[in-house]
């Protein structure tokens, strides 16, 4: 799009920084631009988890109009501004997956004391719920799960879970991903790298960070399909709904853990209702439109 004026070279986690310290790298301008998903930096900046992935929260077509034009990139815009960070949308991994276990899940009790791979606020409601959350960069996933160092994890959706290769070390793949319904991926630039540029190359990257951002929400539909049939067609995995009580019992959790959140600090409360307040909207919104649709299209 540069015509070469614009030279982004390439490093995959770990090699120039470890994965989880992207924000750190970028906000000192050791790299300029980095790209992540920001529940990763939950314990430096608690309401930046708004911005990838809410428990029960909105899915990517709410969250793309919310961020785009119902406010949530300004607020995203005014977290990262402390860290001389400037964030962007790119990417969307689509509805993901409840994750891979070993163990069936039939009530809430039998999630009590499993040790699971879980980022976010996800991991504070299945907390409350009786895990043991770690955090974990995907690189590690296969091996911990592998050697029992975890009973449980998540990762994403089954076009990048098998990639992994996860359904050759658990026996059960749940659905749906409750914890993360429609996570955004995000282009974080440091604000002096970003002010260095003309006007014309930051709107080249303004475009093609939007271009990114439809791009792997569809790459994520379209792959899903064929590594989800793979995965059945294996044999081993036995892909199963969570119990609807484990649902209503997490959904429960969830809420309290949010309203726990937002009393102790202004910027997540601040952050919280807005996206509260989109969300319930574009659900009378969903009602009609997405969700009466796909009650017309079943038999
Ligand atoms: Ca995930």
């Amino acid at each position: 799009m540069s015509r070469g004026r614009l030279k982004v070279q390439v490093y995959a986690g770990g090699e120039l920084v470890p994965p989880l310290q992207v924000f750190d790298a970028v906000s000192q301008n050791t790299v300029q631009m980095g790209h992540a998903a920001a529940h990763y930096w939950a314990g430096k900046v608690p309401a930046a988890q708004f911005m990838s992935a809410m428990p029960f929260g909105m899915t990517a077509k709410g969250m793309n109009a919310w961020l785009y034009l119902g406010g949530g990139l300004e607020l995203w815009r005014e977290l990262y501004k402390p860290f001389n960070l400037i964030p962007f949308p790119a990417g969307n991994t689509g509805v993901q997956m409840g994750g891979w276990f070993n163990k069936k899940i039939e009530t809430v009790d039998d999630l009590k004391g499993l040790k699971m791979r879980l980022p976010g606020l996800g991991a504070k409601v299945l907390a409350k719920a009786g895990v043991t959350p770690i955090l974990l960069a995907g690189g590690e996933i296969y091996t911990a799960l592998e050697r029992g160092t975890i009973d449980a994890t998540e990762w994403a959706a089954p076009f990048h879970d098998k990639r992994f290769g996860l359904h050759r070390v658990a026996k059960y793949y749940y659905y749906p991903g409750w914890h993360e319904p429609g996570t955004v991926l995000e282009l974080i630039i440091n604000r002096q790298a970003w002010a260095d540029l003309p006007e014309d190359l930051q709107k080249i990257i303004e475009v093609a960070a939007r271009s990114i951002n439809q791009w792997i929400y569809a790459e994520f539909e379209a792959l899903n399909i064929k590594a989800l049939r793979e995965i059945k067609a294996q044999g081993r995995v036995e892909v199963l709904p969570f119990p609807s009580e484990v649902l209503k019992e997490l959904k429960r959790l969830t809420v309290e853990t949010l309203d726990e959140k937002a009393a102790k600090e202004a910027s997540f409360k601040k952050v919280y209702e807005a996206y509260k307040k989109f969300q319930a909207d574009h659900a009378a919104w969903n009602a009609i439109s997405d969700n009466a649709y796909s009650k017309a299209l079943q038999p």
